[in-house]
């Protein structure tokens, strides 16, 4: 069995920081590095529009937005297989499947869904969709026999119930389905990086984003806006660090050699942090050295987004490709697990064989 990568986002808007860092970036990495089989990586209309229904054409054009985040940070079609989730019919026909192993309570009990019905104001018109996505994702997942799923803290249940389906198949049927390990980010402010407000997540739907493709001039505006400590008045404050997005961006974006660049005074994040606390360091000196290091970071994706930009029917061809791989891969696991289920009666001969004697009629 091979070491295999399925992961991707959802077409609700452009891909921004916390994508980045949260998943983006490890994506990347690892596709490069030569130790997985294949690569999988899915623009998941189908969910987007489990809470987006009213809003086809959002989800329509941010398809060609997204893809062209993944090849400015340079997921490559050459190494991994780019695809778009509707154009693969055999997922919904696992989902269908695996609904029968999941019951209501235990979607229910799913913390981010609970999080995000409750930040959608649902209330009591949820979707059925939406309430069940976590299955649909179990089949995507699995459809490609992923072995690792890098992805932020916030689909660590997502994983969870699909490692649950996968048991739970496996122990009715046949051993068909693989269950996959969760690749999180290496820190705490990776994994579930906060919006420049301060709110919990950077998120499309909240508005509170640094998105990948933002000119060098709005970047440096949302970082100068940033939320920091409120107590933090006079630049002789001591300041709080806990809860500062200033300093969280700095522990998700920060390297030893930024500060030789950009600010030779400290020799540390840490030694910057302590100063911080004392007071005596003022917001704007912090915010310009992250600036520093974001644009750093940004700049030559920007640089390669502009270039992907001049052929994009060439990129909706490479969707389409990647979509026909993506299919035949499904196709063949969809085919495994109605074997399995017992519902492949056309290509069972025995069982034809066996019904027609049950009928008195010799072979
Ligand atoms: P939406 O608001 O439409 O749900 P989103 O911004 O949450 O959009 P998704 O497409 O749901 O983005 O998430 C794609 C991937 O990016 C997931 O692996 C998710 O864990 C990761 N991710 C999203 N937001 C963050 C964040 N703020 N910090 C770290 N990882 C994140
Ligand atoms: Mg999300």
């Amino acid at each position: 069995m091979g070491k295999i990568i399925l992961t991707g986002d959802r077409p609700t808007g452009r891909l921004h920081v916390g994508h980045y860092v949260g998943s983006l970036r490890r994506r990347v990495e690892l596709q490069n590095s030569g130790e997985y089989d294949k690569t999988f990586i899915m623009i998941a209309d189908a969910q987007a529009l489990t809470d987006n229904i009213e809003n086809p054409e959002k989800v329509r054009q941010n398809i060609i937005e997204v893809a062209l985040d993944y090849l400015a940070c340079g997921l490559d079609p050459a190494k991994s297989t780019l695809f778009i989730q509707s154009q693969i019919a055999e997922l919904c026909e696992l989902t269908f499947y695996y609904m029968d192993l999941v019951t209501v309570s235990r979607l229910q009990r799913n913390p981010t869904v609970k999080s995000e019905i409750k930040m959608r104001n649902f209330e009591a018109s949820i979707p059925v969709g939406f309430f069940t996505y976590p299955i649909s994702q179990a089949a995507d997942i699995t459809a490609f026999k992923a072995t690792t799923v890098p992805v932020g803290e916030d689909q660590l249940p997502m994983i969870e119930q699909t490692r649950e389906i996968v048991r739970k198949f496996n122990a009715v049927y046949e051993e068909v389905l693989v269950e996959p390990e969760v690749l999180l980010p290496e820190n705490d402010a990776c994994m579930r990086l906060p919006g420049i407000d301060g709110k919990a997540k950077m998120s499309k739907s909240l508005g509170n984003c640094i998105y990948l493709a933002d000119s060098a001039d709005e970047v440096r505006k949302k970082i100068m806006s940033m939320y920091t400590d409120p107590e933090h008045i006079q630049v002789s404050d001591p300041g709080h660090i806990e809860g500062n997005t200033v300093f969280t961006y700095l522990d998700a974006f920060c390297r030893p050699e930024h500060f030789e660049r950009y600010l030779p005074d400290y020799a540390d994040l840490n030694e910057l942090k302590a100063h911080y606390q004392r007071g005596g360091l003022g917001d704007v000196k912090v915010k310009k050295f992250l600036n520093n290091i974001i644009q750093e970071e940004l700049e030559p994706i920007r640089t390669r987004r502009k270039e992907f930009e001049k052929d994009i029917p060439a990129i909706y061809e490479m969707l389409k490709k990647g979509s026909d791989i993506a299919r035949e891969v499904a196709a063949q696991t969809l085919s495994e697990v109605k074997r399995a289920m017992k519902i492949n009666y056309f290509e069972d001969m025995a069982l034809i064989q066996s019904q027609a004697e049950k009928y008195g009629q010799e072979s």
